[in-house]
């Protein structure tokens, strides 16, 4: 018996309904949103990845290794909202999904992007190469900091997100930063410089988690707004809130100032997701 080859009119319509099925296999557009996240899949942005699981399923749990991403229902179906972290390499990552029944593996791609360079003169040399007093006092914050950015609250708060205030941006996120020729992380927020007692509003629905003063950070606050969506607030000369306190968009938080590792007053104002520090125009209504 031979086989038949496919004649020229039914390769066609092969070609045709391949190309009809592949959008359903690709990720979300870029720029597409759900709810008011972008989606960016670069380091430092924010990966929607639609799941097989409709939304009349429970939600099911996602893991980017062993950190627990949000998931929230957009058009009838679940979606996992992956926080990039700034140092991911580009191309394939996995996300694990379990709904109860099964554990399945989810491949997501991250492309690359370049973010900008800044070279800073600091004057305060101790706020570059801390004392080792210093150290003690910062690795001491930086397990406090560890513990705020793990706590979860259960359910999405906003539906919609603003800035905390009005100012001149002065520094964007992802800089590659160098202070006094020595590189640093990343910046891991946007800077906002505006006059010392400029009033910081909550740019949506949120919980208080904690507040304090901080060596590099100087007066902080760090809000969560339901299924590890934080923003955390640096540098404030007032505070208004304190742990425990439930905050509504456009609530006084604390005012602009110039505490801590600062050039001047500003605001450095991060977004985190599944604990790392995201690009916040992604989270923004514009
Ligand atoms: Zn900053």
């Amino acid at each position: 018996m031979t086989l038949l080859p496919l004649n020229l009119r039914q390769y066609h319509w092969l070609l045709i309904a391949i190309v009809l099925i592949l959008p359903l296999h690709i990720a979300v557009a870029d720029d597409q949103k759900v709810v008011f996240f972008e989606n960016d899949p670069v380091p430092g942005g924010i990966a929607i990845v639609p799941l097989d699981l409709p939304d009349t399923a429970n939600a099911p749990s996602v893991k980017l290794g062993t950190r627990e991403v949000a998931v929230v229902a957009d058009h009838g179906h679940w979606h996992a909202i992956v926080g990039i972290a700034l140092a991911t390499e580009p191309g394939q990552h996995s996300l694990t999904m379990s709904t109860g029944e099964k554990t399945s593996t989810i491949e997501f791609q991250v492309k690359a992007f370049k973010y900008e360079e800044q070279r800073i003169v600091i004057k305060d040399k101790r706020k570059v190469n801390p004392a080792p007093l210093d150290m003690e006092r910062i690795n001491k914050e930086n397990k406090r900091i560890r513990e705020v950015k793990a706590y979860r609250y259960k359910t999405l708060l906003p539906d919609t997100f603003q800035l905390p205030l009005e100012g001149i941006l002065t520094s964007p996120f992802g800089l590659r930063r160098f202070f006094n020729d020595q590189p640093r992380r990343p910046h891991g927020g946007i800077d906002i410089a505006a006059d010392t007692g400029t009033p910081i509003y909550a740019p949506a629905t949120g919980l208080v988690v904690d507040t304090g003063n901080y060596f590099f950070n100087g007066n902080t606050v760090f809000l969560e707004h339901g299924l590890g969506l934080q923003t955390f607030y640096a540098h404030m000369d007032k505070i208004h809130v304190k742990p425990g306190d439930k905050v509504n968009a456009g609530d006084l938080i604390g005012e602009i100032g110039a505490t801590g590792r600062v050039t001047g007053p500003h605001l450095h104002w991060s977004v985190g997701l599944n604990g790392t520090w995201v690009n916040p125009w992604l989270v923004i209504d514009e």
